[in-house]
């Protein structure tokens, strides 16, 4: 198997360079083309210097490869404040990256698996089942693209949520690996202050998470204030309770010292009662949290339906008088990318306004 050269660190690029006898600073170049640049066709460089164009002819499609995924599908939102795509990996696997946003603030939404093996009901990646994990270049690859997209209309990717298809903590090593290198100032640099990592809420991923003090902002999917609740919606919850994904939380808190964002999917007379929001307030006491209400992207596999606006509104009131802030997302930017999964699923189906195909 041909390793990714988009899987490498910096280090690690250079090192493989190094051990082919060229100098450090081709390594630096090399990295330069790939991660800050975000260049595909390497052989469009005719100003590399001649030992790393010999080194690139002999090795790149042998030895080595890019992570250069195509647009299979390509979506713009009834807003058009978000594009959907779907790329096509190596392999044939198509995941979702999403860019959403305003001039000036630009955020990109990536998946982290093809598939998902969590199952959550309502979600359309969980009605998909799990196919394999990504490699640190497929998940750094989705990013290149959209600073492509980006840097086309004269603008930069401020922002990155993992909450595409896939469970990030599910795929540790390898979303760790990718956010080291495009947060690294010499590439794409995205600073860890303006990532997310959004979790189901797998507990030995947030415990090492607080462990390493990992740099990047957490966001847990409740959707459920009891044991039963939250199973119901969300399967992984049999495997880590919610009292062991609470007490998770209150140590990641502890350690880190950072705020845990909770997403709460809102679905009509399944979790959007007065009682769930009491539920919520009592649950999430003393930790530094903020609950984000998103309404429920409807999908195919799942019967469930959007709350009405009230019961959101009422949600909301009984949060923030608990003193926790709760914040109403609307149905664009990052909660359009909620419904992560959706795109593939539409596609089945036919049913989305396709702009290109490849
Ligand atoms: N696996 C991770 C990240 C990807 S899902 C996680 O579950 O957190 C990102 C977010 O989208 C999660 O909060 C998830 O609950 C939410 N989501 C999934 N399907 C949705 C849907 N149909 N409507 C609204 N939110 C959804
Ligand atoms: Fe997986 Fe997240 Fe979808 Fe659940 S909501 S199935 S964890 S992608």
């Amino acid at each position: 198997m041909p390793t990714s050269l988009h899987d490498l660190t910096f280090d690690e690029l250079r090192a493989v360079l190094v051990a082919d006898g060229l100098r450090p600073a081709h390594g630096a170049t090399l990295w330069n083309a790939l991660q800050y640049r975000a260049e595909t066709d390497l052989g469009l460089r005719t100003d590399f210097v001649p030992p790393l164009r010999r080194w690139l002819e002999l090795r790149l499609g042998t030895d080595y490869v890019l992570d250069r995924p195509e647009i299979a599908t390509h979506t713009l939102s009834g807003d058009d404040l978000t594009q959907k795509y779907l790329l096509r990996l190596s392999d044939g696997q198509e995941i979702e990256t999403v860019i959403m946003g305003y001039p000036g603030r630009y955020t990109a939404c990536i998946s982290t698996q093809a598939g998902c093996a969590m199952g959550c009901v309502f979600c359309a990646t969980g009605q998909m089942g799990f196919v394999r994990h990504l490699r640190p270049g497929e998940i750094v690859a989705q990013v290149h693209h959209a600073r492509r997209v980006l840097k086309e209309r004269g603008e930069r990717l401020r922002n990155l949520v993992l909450m595409g298809m896939g469970e990030p903590l599910h795929n540790y090593d390898h979303v760790m690996k990718a956010l080291g290198i495009l947060s690294d100032t010499r590439g794409a640099n995205i600073g860890p202050s303006k990532i997310s990592i959004s979790t189901v809420g797998v507990v030995p991923g947030i415990l090492r998470m607080a462990e390493e003090n990992s740099p990047y902002n957490l966001a847990v999917s409740l959707h459920g204030s009891t044991q039963e609740e939250r199973a119901a919606l969300i399967p992984a919850n049999q495997r880590w309770p919610l009292v062991e994904l609470i007490a998770a939380c209150r140590t990641y808190g502890e350690k880190t010292g950072r705020r845990i964002f909770f997403a709460w999917t809102l679905i009509a007379g399944v979790n959007d009662s007065p009682e769930h929001a009491a539920r919520v307030a009592a649950l999430l006491k003393g930790l530094d949290a903020h609950v984000n209400l998103i309404p429920l992207n409807e999908t195919a596999g799942y019967a469930g339906r959007e709350s009405v606006e009230t019961a959101a509104d009422v949600f909301q009131g009984i949060v923030q008088a608990a003193g926790i802030p709760c914040t109403i997302r609307q149905r664009r930017g990052i909660d359009v990318a909620a419904g992560c999964g959706q795109l593939k699923a539409d596609r089945k189906r036919a049913g989305s306004r396709q702009l290109e195909k490849a």
